[in-house]
């Protein structure tokens, strides 16, 4: 916390608008409207919510495809699985780590060739990095697929003059506890397109009708934003620039602290934007040390420092065996050699000492 957010939770307390939705929510979608330049939003309990009401929307279905990211977090994609769709997952370009449009055009082609177009692509914006959206969203329009953007750990991130999830048919994003800002759970659903974000605001809602009594024409979820968790993302959005600023400055101070070490390297950053550099992660190359992720991490876990392996991609996740995958070499080699460093803004110089120390004596003792 950055301090102001307790301060909205007792106005809203005051107010006696617990949950769910209140004032709190709407001046917090009023913000957050205009943080990321936005003009159709809706506040959820979480991020996965918003990617659950985009694929109803959708009509997702048993028998439909959708394509995804295949370095993510399995929530970008369950929610449509559970719909009964069946994934079909595209490797990451090796130099930004997001989805390769070169191998999303080749699984758009063979979709077409089957004749079976899918009903979906999300194209993740990773560790907060925005994927290529000028070349995703042609590909999408040209095969008439709606794009997905899944923004939850790039708030704040920019794609050119654009904000991360400013792109495509409609985005989301997530407060989690350890994503950019948190309001302890939630999301946000938005899109240029005001009838999906007013369609997901009311089944977020049990989707129940304009009337005094409750009339139900179809079925809907219990997925708003509570007002007291919309006070904590008030308070916290006051701080989204010093966040990423600090953010930023933590992944320099790391690259700045290991520079001479030649074994290595850091997740790059695309020219096409600025990464809000959600997480530090460094790559560990074998070919010039002996030294593991998994034994660097084990160092930092004697000195009680957490770190965690990249994303397990989704092509190698046992609940996903047998899905398609285009490429998937380069995932499943981030994975193996990467390691996320702790990225939390309340980190202090002396902690990026402490951790940079431990990188080191590490990687010096095999
Ligand atoms: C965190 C995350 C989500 C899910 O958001 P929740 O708010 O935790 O439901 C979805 N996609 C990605 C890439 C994430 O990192």
């Amino acid at each position: 916390m950055g301090g102001g957010e307790e301060q909205r939770v007792r106005e809203a307390f005051a107010s006696n608008y617990i949950a769910p939705t209140g004032p709190m929510v709407d001046r917090f979608e009023a913000l957050f409207s205009e943080a990321v330049g936005m003009p159709n939003v809706c506040a959820l309990s979480s991020g996965t919510a918003a990617l659950d009401l985009l694929f109803r929307e959708l009509g997702v279905q048993r028998g439909d495809t959708v394509i995804c990211s295949d370095l993510t977090f399995v929530a970008s994609i369950a929610p449509a699985v559970h719909a009964g769709a069946t994934p079909v997952f595209i490797d990451c370009d090796d130099a930004t780590w997001t989805m390769n449009p070169r191998l999303l055009a080749e699984a758009l082609l063979e979709a077409e060739r089957k004749g079976a177009r899918p009903k979906a692509v999300v194209a993740v914006d990773l560790y907060g990095q925005c994927c290529d959206y000028d070349r995703i969203e042609a590909l999408c329009a040209r095969h008439g697929v709606p794009l997905i953007v899944d923004a939850a750990e790039a708030l704040g991130a920019r794609y050119g003059a654009r904000a991360a999830g400013d792109a495509g048919w409609a985005s989301v994003y997530s407060f989690n506890g350890n994503k950019i800002i948190t309001t302890s759970g939630g999301g946000m659903l938005a899109s240029r397109d005001a009838g999906v974000v007013e369609r997901a605001r009311k089944r977020s809602q049990q989707s129940r009708e304009a009337a005094v009594w409750y009339e139900h024409r179809e079925l809907g979820y219990n997925y708003r934003l509570s007002n007291i968790c919309a006070a904590i993302g008030v308070g916290q959005l006051a701080h989204l620039d010093t966040i990423i600023a600090r953010k930023r400055a933590i992944a320099a101070g790391y690259q700045a602290r290991l520079r001479d070490i030649v074994a290595i390297s850091w997740m790059p950053e695309a020219p096409t934007g600025t990464s809000n550099r959600w997480l530090t992660i460094l790559q560990l190359d074998p070919r010039l040390t002996r030294v593991t992720p998994e034994q660097v991490r084990l160092a930092l876990e004697a000195e009680n420092i957490e770190s965690r392996p990249v994303w397990k991609p989704m092509h190698a996740q046992p609940v996903f065996a047998g899905a398609r995958c285009h490429g998937g070499a380069v995932s499943e080699r981030l994975f193996r050699q990467g390691l996320c460093l702790p990225s939390g803004a309340g980190l202090g110089d002396h902690d990026l000492d402490r951790v940079a120390a431990v990188v080191r004596a590490c990687v010096a003792s095999f």
